[in-house]
């Protein structure tokens, strides 16, 4: 551990650099905060729910620094104080197999991680979300939730990483091999996340209001889209946010509507909604989001073969004896930036789809209306902040603003 290692400075300037990065990203958005609601949105919004708005952008930001904050101190407060050399110390105490020692490494961490970040969790869906009335989560639901995304997590992620362990003991092209596991492993669970993971923790009933079925259904035949069926997801049980997806590979498609969508939009609106999903996959969207994550993950493990062959990586973090998984942990932390780089331009992609989706869903409703009224009704029912900086979009937006999309949509 010490300034002469290339290792440790690099992870130091990427911890606090991308800390700095977010404050100031924070700070520009809270100073682009129009006291009025903007023009495009006076229709459905007024003054009190655009104060809302601004509020819950002002609470959600001082929220987000604080947790930054204290998750910055005590990551620099451990690795300086020696924290990686004792957590390793103690593992090694264990006597386990090379790859169980590497997945208790993780497995340590990764809890580490959950127990700081749980109270800013509890304090986000308890205070705040509750506070604006989003939140509709009991207790109970939170908790169970969140033991089931555990044990889910272990079921699917401890073998995961076991192979991925293993793949590095016996191959120095572990980082092809680990790549193609990576790969293999996320096609998999986009295939199977909505048929098997979304069902355990939310309930699908059948759409029953006929006259919108027989709509969709006339969409879906006019758009050559057909759908196997539609399904009503209990979104509100949890919060009041609306949403709607699609799930399905191949011909038959499902499209699964959020009961919060339904409740609050007309017929039109939710067409239009349902169109811009249409969009997402005539485009073929989703296939090439997943060639880009492809590429971008073969990038990082190409770093990672030449960063693995540095012993002065672990030491950089005071851990004497190199291991496969110390190595993995600490190049996560080391290359933050270009991870984050990466998404970036993911995200710029994505919001370029997203107006294009738009424009297909204009094209295949005949008129701009329908589009137009269920974002400004959805901007407006999230409490969205209709005029973030546009750093802050750049950083963090997977969707354009929507006074973006509005104009998009009109042009
Ligand atoms: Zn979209």
């Amino acid at each position: 551990m010490s300034a002469n290692n290339p290792w440790f400075l690099l992870a130091l300037v990427a911890t606090v650099g991308l800390y700095h990065l977010e404050l100031i990203a924070t700070l520009l958005n809270l100073s682009a905060l129009k006291p009025e609601p903007p023009d495009a949105m006076r229709a459905t919004t007024d003054q009190d729910t655009h104060e809302r708005a601004l509020e819950y952008a002002r609470v959600t930001a001082k929220q987000g620094v604080m947790e930054n904050s204290i998750a910055l101190t005590l990551m620099l407060g451990f690795w300086f104080m020696g924290g990686f050399t004792w957590l390793d110390h103690l593992i090694h105490g264990w006597h386990l197999s090379p790859v169980a020692r590497g997945l208790a490494i993780i497995g340590v961490m990764f809890m580490a991680r959950q127990v700081v970040s749980f109270p800013f969790d509890v304090y986000d869906t308890f205070v705040i979300e509750r506070g604006f009335g989003f939140n509709k989560t009991t207790l109970a639901t939170f908790v169970l939730d969140r033991i089931k995304g555990l044990m889910l997590l272990a079921a699917l992620g401890l073998p995961f990483m076991a192979l991925l362990l293993w793949l590095f003991t016996i191959s120095n092209f572990a980082a092809l091999y680990g790549w193609l596991a990576v790969s293999a492993f996320s096609l998999l669970m986009s295939f199977i996340a909505p048929r098997l993971i979304m069902p355990m923790f939310y309930k699908f009933t059948p759409l029953e209001d006929a006259e919108l079925r027989a709509k969709i259904h006339e969409l879906s035949m006019r758009l050559t889209f057909p759908v196997a069926d539609v399904s009503v997801v209990d979104g509100s049980r949890r919060s009041t946010k609306a949403n709607a997806f699609f799930a399905g590979f191949g011909k038959a498609k499902r499209i699964a509507l959020f009961d919060t969508l339904l409740k609050n939009h007309t017929h039109d609106e939710i067409l239009a909604v349902l169109a811009h999903e249409i969009g997402h996959c005539k485009r073929r969207h989703v296939p090439k989001q997943i060639v880009l994550s492809l590429i971008s993950s073969a990038v990082m493990f190409a770093l990672l073969h030449f960063a693995l062959q540095d012993p002065r990586l672990c030491a950089a973090f005071g851990i004497g004896r190199p291991s496969i998984t110390w190595s993995l942990v600490f190049f996560s932390i080391a290359f933050q930036p270009l991870n984050l780089a990466l998404s970036l331009f993911g995200g710029h992609l994505s919001r370029k789809f997203e107006i294009e989706a738009d424009a297909f869903a204009r094209t295949a409703m005949g008129s701009a209306t329908p589009m137009i009224h269920a974002l400004t009704k959805l901007s407006r029912d999230h409490l969205s902040n209709p005029t973030p900086h546009p750093f802050y979009v750049f950083l963090h937006y997977s969707h354009p603003p929507v006074l973006q999309r509005v104009a998009a949509l009109e042009s």
